[in-house]
């Protein structure tokens, strides 16, 4: 015969069902619990809070830092021009009013002048060191007058940080005689230009940018630069590499 199920209500202890001091401390433990987990849920939001801007922060540089959204290249070019660092203001001397170059380069296009000059030429020094800051500005503020992509710009001009200006070790030259022809490819049919051709070796000066060249910038027959020291030739090596 079955016995009948104990009635499971009636059967837990009068005690246990009501208030008893066992109760309370169960509920306590409760909630130190819950209060565990909320202090857990808080610190992890705090946390988050401080974190993300800084992330998001330093993703926005990195995505920000190269103009007009282009990546540098694996060897370090961008838009075809080599990245160059700022030389130190000690290392600057006048070669012109108003322009300096790197020492050494200063005295060699010095004496490259009066050689020429010997040989009735006359070279002038348009452009020397030009700081990342003064770049920028060329870079940038002549892109938006010009309306010009940074692609476009960087045919004609280097992005800052990226200028054989910065290193003090490159001129922009000019014939005195035949001043319509500053910066422009008509420079390769002056006096001037004909005598750097035979002799700016001679004062370890280098065409920078010849027709067709590797990097891909326009033909500059006006921009020279120094390698005649040991530190120049470190700062151009990956420029010489790539016309090789
Ligand atoms: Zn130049």
């Amino acid at each position: 015969m079955l016995q009948p199920l104990p009635d499971v209500t009636t059967d837990i202890p009068q005690a246990r069902r009501t208030g008893s001091p066992l109760n309370h401390s169960a509920a306590w433990r409760t909630r130190i619990t819950l209060g565990f987990a909320l202090g857990l849920v808080l610190a992890t939001a705090l946390t988050i809070a401080i974190a993300l801007p800084n992330l998001l922060q330093r993703n926005g540089a990195a995505s920000l830092a190269p103009p007009g959204g282009a990546r540098p290249d694996r060897d370090g070019r961008l838009l075809g021009h080599f990245p160059y660092r700022e030389i130190a203001p000690s290392e600057l001397t006048a070669v012109a009013p108003g322009l300096e170059l790197q020492r050494d380069a200063a005295s060699a296009v010095l004496a490259m002048q009066e050689a020429a000059r010997a040989d009735g030429v006359e070279l002038v020094v348009l452009s020397g060191f030009r700081s990342i800051e003064l770049q920028k500005q060329l870079f940038f503020e002549v892109k938006s007058a010009r309306n010009q992509t940074a692609m476009e710009r960087a045919r004609v001009s280097a992005p800052p940080g990226y200028s054989e200006h910065s290193t003090g070790y490159a001129v922009d030259l000019a014939d005195g005689s035949a001043r319509s022809t500053d910066l422009s490819a008509d420079f390769d049919q002056t006096a001037a230009f004909a005598w750097l051709q035979r002799n700016a070796h001679r004062f370890h000066f280098t065409l920078s940018f010849p027709q067709g060249n590797a990097q891909g910038v326009n033909y500059e027959p006006w921009h020279w630069r120094y390698e005649g020291s040991a530190q120049a030739l470190r700062t151009f090596e990956p420029a010489q590499r790539l016309s090789r």
